[in-house]
């Protein structure tokens, strides 16, 4: 086999593993990224209920704002009953004092009303707040352990690119701006084995004389079909 072509050979090789490793490392990532999008969400949520929550009780002030000035209003009115002169004065009092205990009672319905909502929002938070921590803990130990995989899919990518580079120079510049056009063209996959008349990159039959050439051929030769450049296992 031609010396070009084992170093074509042995670059594929390395690139195949690189493209392996980058998956993973992608995968990596991905994965990473999913979690770290799981917990914005989940803490999302828990900020979504923190705003409700403070929104009610802010409404739910006010009410009692109101209901003890309606208690101040009656009390005020029932202490001024016992000087009253006239029939007709009275009368009114009563009513006042009638009108603000109906309010009154309205406004304690509705304070009611928010500390259920409230109670209700404040459970639902209380589950969010422990899925949360839950799922924060998970996230950050599971990235932990991604990063420690990353770091080695770093290093071996740095070893596979001085390796490559180390290859690259030993080719002509044509070969190699050739291969790297296969390559990229041809889903990572640019030296190609054949085999029982066939090209494997393609799974095409090679025409008779030129896999016989590939036999004994000193130059590199390509499929027709896809481009690829060929070479026969020896062993096979
Ligand atoms: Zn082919």
């Amino acid at each position: 086999m031609p010396e070009k072509l084992q170093l074509l050979r042995d670059l594929q090789d390395i690139d195949l593993k690189k493209l392996e490793v980058d998956q993973q490392r992608q995968k990596g990532q991905n994965e990473k990224e999913t979690l770290h999008s799981e917990v914005a969400r989940l803490q999302d949520m828990v900020d979504s209920l923190a705003n409700d929550i403070s929104a009610l009780e802010a409404e739910k002030k006010e009410l009692k704002m109101a209901f003890s000035q309606e208690q101040q209003n009656i009390e005020r009115s029932e202490s001024r009953l016992p000087q009253i002169k006239t029939q007709k004065e009275y009368v009114a009092v009563l009513k006042e004092i009638d009108t603000a205990k109906k309010l009154s009672k309205e406004l304690d319905t509705q304070i009611s009303a928010k500390d259920e909502a409230l109670a209700g929002l404040n459970n639902d938070k209380a589950e969010k707040d422990a899925e949360l921590e839950d799922l924060s803990s998970q996230a950050k130990a599971r990235c932990a352990e991604i990063d420690e995989r990353l770091a080695v899919f770093e290093a071996q990518l740095a070893e596979m690119k001085s390796q490559r580079e180390t290859l690259l120079k030993e080719l002509p510049t044509s070969l190699r701006k050739r291969y790297d056009l296969l390559l990229s063209r041809r889903g990572g996959l640019a030296v190609v084995e054949a085999r029982s008349g066939a090209c494997l990159g393609c799974n095409m039959h090679l025409p008779p004389q030129l896999f016989n050439s590939l036999l004994v051929a000193e130059d590199i030769q390509a499929c027709p079909h896809c481009s690829r450049l060929l070479f026969v296992d020896d062993k096979a």
